[in-house]
């Protein structure tokens, strides 16, 4: 049996934040799971990974999270919510699928919590939005709602998202591949796994 995987260890394929926080689940394919958002720290661990937050900012929500664990607790549900309905909205981009509107009204709250927490700044003299210090729990929830908002309304400046055609897999990806026909959310893993199913196929016949 091969060890489990933690949230420090997975890969991350998505190629933006948002694909990457909804492949915190191992496999949405054949079966689901297992999970690697096991606790508020697994959250806050996988945030601090991607940039969402800072080393400051990361001893913060920990912080919090021991002092009101119940409330921790809370917030993971929330945040594995958020993700499931990531999930359906980014999947409607690769079927003909409508948005379902409880989906949208989910993540115009999280916006419209973030905008409540973002101000003008001035960066290197020029001005930038930027989110005020995650002081709390739901900090890192909200940004990710933000993050997946302006992915969701940037579809004409990226490219496509894909979902892994593995049988095991179903991770999200923005393909940057020159094609634009990438099936596989990494070549070695997913993609090798498939032609050795093709070539024991071949043999086979
Ligand atoms: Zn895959």
């Amino acid at each position: 049996m091969t060890k489990h995987k933690t949230i420090g260890e997975i890969s991350l394929l998505g190629g933006h934040p948002a694909l990457d926080f909804v492949n915190t689940v191992d496999s949405r394919g054949a079966r689901w799971g297992p999970e690697f958002l096991t606790s508020y720290s697994d959250l806050v661990s996988w945030a601090r990974r991607l940039d969402v937050i800072d080393d400051e900012e990361q001893r913060t929500l920990l912080s919090l999270a021991t002092n009101s664990p119940s409330d921790a607790e809370r917030e993971l549900i929330r945040a594995r919510e958020l993700r499931e309905t990531l999930h359906r909205i980014l999947l409607t981009e690769t079927s003909n699928e409508a948005v379902r509107v409880r989906d949208l009204e989910l993540l115009n709250e999280f916006t419209r919590q973030a905008q409540e927490r973002r101000s003008l700044a001035i960066v290197d003299d020029t001005i930038e939005w930027r989110h005020s210090p995650a002081r709390h729990l739901d900090s890192v929830t909200i940004r990710v709602g933000w993050l997946a908002a302006n992915l969701l309304t940037s579809r004409r400046e990226r490219r496509p998202i894909r979902v892994c055609e593995g049988p095991n897999c179903g991770w999200l990806f923005l393909d940057h591949s020159r094609n634009g026909h990438r099936r596989w959310c990494s070549d070695r893993t997913c993609g090798s796994h498939a032609r050795v199913r093709k070539f024991r196929a071949v043999r086979a016949e």
